[in-house]
């Protein structure tokens, strides 16, 4: 585990073994942080039979059957499959699956322990399956824990978060990032770079590393640079972008943080390479809001590349004149 899941995962801990951890938690921070981990780890260490004074086991009987995946006290809600074919994954978690949740956290624990249920992604609770949930949050119980793991908290309703304590996750300092990216074994320039990229975030500098991004972003970067020079047309770069659709959301995010990076150039932070510093920030700004919330709507079968195209087209104007226009 990395150093800033180990705080998090002995935080409650120490909490539990105290006697003050709340039967809902709530793991909430960026993505690729590694929430889901620690609440598997916490979970079972709440499951194991060992001395609470000690570490998870793996031996005793409830450590057995948790890792067969048969532990009757203990249940992994995520997105599930849809009875119907072609089985697609579920965009959402349903209320079938909080109501036999519901059931599980009613009965008394079967091997006379702790019971445990660990939600993840909890934001993409539907409707009716957060309000089911919030029968269960209303009536805690002794040694009952129900750990809610999420990277948009805020998509929570607020009665659920009221009702969680929170275990917030925070991007470590960045000498701590760095050398975990080292102890995972990637070459320090390249760790140093991707954590530039990432800005700041280990987990997506180590995903970014091992799938090879880095390319992708100097791509996008080279982009841009050309639609400041007038160079490329934005509908062409638009339609490449969205012509590779399993890449378009990250090319995405890679320009939404090239915008971040010239609008930062101001107060004295590096430019991203091959950009120009920025004529209007304010503009940038709203940018790099518009180029997410097109991210976020990648999903819907609409046709992107217009919008990304006008958003490309303003690219240019947002920075600082270049020699073609001189
Ligand atoms: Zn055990």
């Amino acid at each position: 585990m990395s150093p800033w899941q180990t705080r998090q995962l002995d935080s409650a801990l120490a909490a539990w073994r105290a006697g003050r951890l709340g039967h809902a938690q709530l793991l909430c921070g960026p993505e690729a942080l590694g929430k889901r981990d620690v609440a598997e780890a916490l979970a079972a260490r709440l499951l194991c039979e060992a001395d609470p004074s000690l570490s998870t086991c793996g031996s005793c009987r409830s450590c057995q059957l948790r890792l067969a995946g048969t532990h009757p006290d203990f249940r992994f809600i995520t997105l599930e499959e849809n009875e119907k074919p072609p089985h697609k994954l579920r965009t959402e978690i349903v209320i079938e699956q909080i109501r036999m949740l519901g059931q599980v956290m009613q009965m008394t624990s079967q091997r006379g322990g702790a019971q445990v249920v660990v939600i993840d992604p909890a934001d993409l609770l539907n409707n009716a399956a957060a309000n089911a949930l919030l029968k269960t949050l209303e009536e805690p119980a002794n040694n009952r824990f129900l750990l809610l793991v999420s990277a948009a908290p805020q998509r929570l309703s607020a009665t659920i978060r009221s009702r969680c304590q929170r275990m917030e996750f925070a991007l470590p300092e960045r000498e701590e990032a760095l050398t975990w990216l080292l102890a995972k074994g990637h070459e320090s320039k390249q760790a140093t770079h991707a954590l530039e990229a990432a800005q700041g975030h280990p987990g997506l500098a180590d995903r970014w590393l091992a799938e090879g991004r880095l390319v992708l972003r100097d791509e996008v970067l080279r982009d841009l640079a050309a639609l400041s020079r007038g160079t490329a047309a934005p509908l062409d770069v638009a339609q490449a972008w969205v012509a590779d659709s399993a890449l378009t959301a990250l090319r995405l995010r890679f320009a939404a943080d090239a915008a971040l990076g010239v609008a930062r150039s101001v107060a004295g932070a590096a430019l991203p390479s091959g950009l120009t510093p920025p004529r209007d920030v304010d503009k940038l700004g709203l940018w790099f809001e518009q180029m997410n919330r097109l991210r976020a709507q990648l999903a819907a079968p609409l046709k992107h590349e217009l919008a990304l195209a006008g958003l490309l087209g303003e690219w240019r104007s947002m920075q600082a004149t270049t020699e073609t226009r001189r």
